[in-house]
């Protein structure tokens, strides 16, 4: 026989039975909604760092297109809304340590920037 525990659910607190010590939610909609609030949270957390990354990474591949490899002035990249300071990993290339934003490499040249499309990332 299957004994009925009383539980709170996670998301809204409301008192729900189930005879399963592993469900914390009244049903699969409040766990839907308290996994969804918490991605909305997360992300609006993370937007002010990812947004620019996510602008930029855009830009570039734009510009690159079926290129591997271009060099563009920063100027022309700011005016066009990339944000020339961000980058996601530093890792060596040609016995170099290159920052990369994703699988693009950045190589600083003054008032240019030389942007390469790298497989092995
Ligand atoms: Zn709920």
């Amino acid at each position: 026989m299957t004994q009925l525990i009383l539980k709170k659910c996670k998301c809204c607190g409301e008192e729900f039975e189930t005879n399963r010590i592993d469900q914390f939610f009244k049903n699969r909609l409040h766990q839907v909604s308290h996994n969804n609030n918490k991605q909305s949270i997360l992300r609006k957390r993370l937007a002010k760092i990812n947004t620019p990354i996510l602008k930029t990474l855009r830009i570039y591949k734009d510009l690159i297109g079926i290129k591997s490899e271009i060099r563009v002035s920063k100027d022309f990249l700011r005016g066009k809304g990339a944000n020339i300071a961000v980058f996601t990993h530093v890792a060596k290339l040609d016995d170099q340590l290159v920052n990369f934003l994703y699988d693009i490499a950045i190589f600083d040249q003054e008032d240019f920037i030389v942007l390469k499309k790298n497989k092995q990332c």
